[in-house]
């Protein structure tokens, strides 16, 4: 095994340990709620949005009921989040696609998740992988950042990182990887100092200092 792909699995084995029920933190009970929930959390944290989802839930429960709203109202419901006046137009727009082309359904498709209002490819595979247990690893700013510094990608551009990163590891664990990685760069390699001294992959991290 080549050392790369060898490093690669010991810090699977490692995340392993450390995160062993490492899971999304968005809280949602369908994939229309976890949908919503993604699309809101970029460039905002999860609690933020977890404070904000419960009303916005009860007032618009499904897709059906958020196609109805006008973004105005939907507003009030998501004030405390970042970018919320865009947000509210997407989630609005996309509520809407999803009853016009999709009988108020969250698809379970890449493509069809990629067309909606305010979908990315990271949402896109939050999505797939969180709703629909399908293989995906959804890189957002942890997931590139900790990809990098582990030697894993020398790219910037997050469709690069992803495809490197399903290149090393193993389909079944491409969930695993992004929550636990998430998970790692918020409590350990944190953007602005990396806590190497009390990191448990620093013997095999090429960027610890
Ligand atoms: S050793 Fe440092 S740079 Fe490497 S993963 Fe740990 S905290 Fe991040």
């Amino acid at each position: 095994m080549p050392a790369r792909q060898r490093r690669a699995a010991q810090v699977l084995a490692e995340l392993a340990h450390l995160y062993p029920d490492a899971a999304t933190e968005l809280n949602h009970q369908s994939p229309f709620e976890l949908l919503i929930a993604t699309i809101l959390s970029a460039q905002a944290t999860d609690i933020s949005v977890n404070a904000a989802t419960p009303a916005l839930f009860a007032r618009y429960p499904d897709a059906a009921a958020l196609a109805q709203a006008v973004p105005e109202e939907v507003v009030s419901y998501i004030q405390r989040i970042g970018l919320y006046r865009g947000k509210a137009k997407n989630i609005v727009a996309a509520a809407q696609q999803l009853v016009a082309q999709h009988g108020g359904q969250v698809p379970d498709d890449f493509a069809a998740l990629l067309a909606l209002p305010g979908v990315g490819r990271k949402t896109a595979n939050v999505v797939l992988a969180n709703a629909f247990n399908r293989p995906a690893i959804a890189v957002d700013t942890h997931v590139g950042r900790l990809a990098r510094r582990l030697g894993f990608s020398q790219h910037h551009h997050p469709d690069k990182v992803e495809l490197e990163l399903e290149a090393l590891f193993p389909r079944e664990r491409w969930i695993f990887l992004h929550h636990a990685l998430i998970l790692h760069g918020r409590r350990v390699c944190l953007a602005r100092n990396p806590n190497c001294t009390d990191c448990a992959l620093a013997p095999l991290c090429p960027s610890r200092v």
